[in-house]
């Protein structure tokens, strides 16, 4: 039996997204920018993914702009909104987001900060994992230029009260252009509403593959009027914020897997909280010294994120691999790194503890036969790595 719960890290490419990309990789292979006939097809593919991503965010067509990743969207939102600020004569940009970002926003804030180009604050997270609202209020000064704090996070699936930060970061904004709020909707797309509008974000950034699309493709949404200068330079694509021919085959598959989001019956989101609950309550029950990390209520339906005391995830990982079964310790892009996670360490955990952390996270596919196996085959395997491991 194979099981996959690692769809945090990737999700699996939906039939009309890999339908889409297969189209626009062949038949219609054209260049989107070419005027004659094959450039108009590969145009069509691109403008009809936009349409789709425009109607999952609500808002205009010329406020979607697609990226190689949702990294470099990430970073685009940070570092173009800066460089923006900088033009405007602050000279040195304010930047505040929470400690437990992605490092697609948290390397780039630090990078900059390092080189003495801005300063940084990381708000802290409580124990469940949330940012506290008073926190922000209290960071934001004069001269912050930009707010990121993402909607849900890829390792604890905590979910930020986004809105209600949108709302303080418009009441001390008033008519003033800073701060610019940005948020990161990568793994929060499949389950939570992206409404732009309702959300009162004033940038978005999404990723092709978390959302059963293909891999190398993001969406950053700009709301018109905030300022983000382009970070590369070239051709006019993307309203020349993000110049580069368009992978028009990556562009298209992440149309269909948008249009798949919106397709999608609130039911599926239940199917999989009830089938994660399952998991959590039978690891938490029937294996002892056991913790979820981060909030029960305010999570997403997919996630489970526990620590296994004296063992480490590692080897839970390579055990449960042999069994079938694919979780991640962490966050896949932090996987080959030895540094405890800097999410679970934001929560307040020892360095064992955020070492002995699995990350379970499951998918539409996901079936309660599959569930069963892994609460059947898990405390053995923890029995097994604890008699052996030095760790007490
Ligand atoms: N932001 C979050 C929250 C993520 O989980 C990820 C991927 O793990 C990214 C950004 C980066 O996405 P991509 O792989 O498209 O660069």
């Amino acid at each position: 039996m194979k099981v996959y719960l690692d769809c945090a890290a990737t999700t699996p490419v939906a039939k009309d997204a890999a339908k889409a990309m297969l189209r626009y990789s062949g038949r219609d292979f054209g260049n989107a920018s070419s005027l004659h006939w094959f450039g108009q097809q590969a145009r069509e593919g691109v403008e009809a993914a936009r349409q789709k991503a425009a109607e999952f965010l609500n808002c205009s067509l010329t406020e979607v702009f697609f990226t190689g990743s949702a990294t470099e969207a990430d970073n685009l939102a940070v570092s173009g909104v800066i460089n923006t600020a900088k033009k405007n004569g602050i000279v040195k940009p304010h930047v505040i987001i929470s400690a437990i970002e992605h490092p697609a926003v948290l390397e780039p804030v630090k990078h900059l900060e390092k080189s003495g180009e801005i300063e940084a604050t990381y708000l802290a997270v409580g124990k469940d994992g949330i940012v506290k609202t008073e926190s922000i209020e209290k960071a934001i000064r004069p001269d912050t230029v930009l707010i990121s704090i993402m909607y849900a996070n890829n390792e604890i699936g905590t979910v930020q009260p986004v809105a209600e930060i949108a709302r303080i970061i418009r009441d001390f904004r008033g008519l003033k252009q800073y701060p610019v709020f940005h948020t990161d909707a990568v793994q929060a797309a499949n389950y939570l509403d992206c409404d732009t509008q309702k959300l009162g974000v004033d940038s978005l950034t999404l990723s092709g593959h978390k959302i059963y699309g293909p891999k190398g493709v993001g969406v950053l949404y700009v709301k018109k009027g905030v300022g983000v200068e382009p970070v590369m330079f070239g051709g006019h694509q993307e309203q020349s914020l993000r110049p580069g021919t368009e992978n028009v085959a990556a562009i298209a598959g992440m149309g269909a897997a948008i249009a798949g989001l919106k397709a999608q019956s609130p039911k599926i989101k239940n199917d999989v909280e009830k089938l994660r609950n399952k998991l959590i309550d039978g690891i938490l029950k029937n294996i002892p010294k056991t913790y979820l990390n981060g909030s029960r209520e305010h999570r997403l339906p997919n996630n489970a994120n526990i620590s296994f005391q004296g063992v480490e995830g590692e080897s839970i990982l390579m055990a449960l691999d042999q069994k079938g079964i694919a979780v991640s310790t962490g966050s896949a892009c932090a996987s080959g790194s030895l540094e405890p996670s800097h999410v679970l360490m934001a929560l307040g955990l020892s360095h064992q503890q955020a070492h002995g952390s699995v990350r379970f996270t499951l998918g539409k596919h996901t079936t309660k036969e599959e569930i069963n196996y892994v609460l059947k085959v898990l405390p053995e395997v923890i029995k097994k790595l604890r008699a052996i491991s030095p760790l007490k």
